[in-house]
């Protein structure tokens, strides 16, 4: 366990501004080690992250979230990226008590009427807090591209604003902050990684949405709250099309809610 004053974190930042995701994440390790730190995956464009951290660290702790609402092909993904590295993907549910009283009470899709939040408190937020409360830092995808007005300004390495563990503040790494989503997908293609089917119409279009010449699945998630993106919208427009774009994060990422 290697713990980090916040201005150690800041100074760690500056120092990662012209670096490459690759020695972003030798950085991570350096600073923790495995088990420590334990890397995100949403199985998604995010294997890229997976394929460049298990070069450096085969023993990589990699994690995702089933909320039970995922594509099937997401599911098939998760067992390809298994067996072509050869890894272990620590999967958490939500509570099984949380679900069956959300469902009971206000049916399947209550994310529609109700707005998502609800629904991913239970399905995506408390089973990440359940995990993130084993480690000391972890490694996300995100990118600031991603999400218009939220992810604008997220630092290479930070303190998580969102969550604490019971051992102290929780350090998170951001490799890919920098890059766009073309750069992700690129990389997919040149490193030939497993891909998501989900994703294949893109990756063969040359993996830039603002290229696409038709509608094509890009940011992806739970099925029903996943919508193909259309040309000239913006990837985050195909999440949570019934909301605006100001709330279309899961919780997993939000400074000022939890929700
Ligand atoms: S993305 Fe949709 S289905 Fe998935 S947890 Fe959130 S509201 Fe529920």
């Amino acid at each position: 366990m290697s713990a980090m004053t916040p201005e150690q974190i800041e100074v760690l930042d500056a120092s990662l501004a012209a670096r490459t995701p690759q020695e972003i994440l030798a950085a991570a390790f350096e600073h923790f080690d495995t088990p420590d730190i334990m890397l995100s995956f949403s199985g998604a464009e995010d294997v890229a992250l997976v394929d460049m951290a298990v070069k450096i660290r085969p023993d990589v702790h990699i994690f995702t979230l089933d909320t039970g609402r995922l594509p099937g092909e997401t599911y098939e993904f998760f067992d390809d990226v298994r067996r072509h590295y050869g890894i272990r993907i620590e999967t958490y549910f939500p509570y099984t008590m949380a679900v069956e009283t959300l469902v009971s009470q206000k049916g399947f899709l209550s994310f529609f009427r109700d707005g998502h939040a609800e629904c991913c408190q239970i399905r995506k937020v408390e089973p990440l807090k359940r995990a993130l409360d084993t480690v000391d830092a972890w490694i996300t995808g995100q990118r600031r591209d991603q999400s218009p007005g939220t992810r604008d300004h997220l630092p290479f390495v930070q303190i998580d604003p969102v969550f604490r563990t019971q051992r102290g503040a929780l350090v998170k790494f951001n490799p890919l902050a920098a890059w766009s989503s073309a750069d992700v997908f690129s990389y997919i293609i040149q490193n030939k990684t497993p891909i998501n089917p989900l994703h294949q119409p893109l990756a063969r279009g040359g993996g830039d949405y603002r290229r696409l010449a038709g509608p094509a699945y890009v940011s992806l998630g739970c099925l029903p709250c996943t919508t193909l993106l259309h040309p000239g919208e913006h990837e985050r427009a195909a999440r949570w099309r019934w909301e605006s774009m100001l709330k279309k994060e899961c919780g997993l990422h939000l400074e000022h809610t939890d929700t």
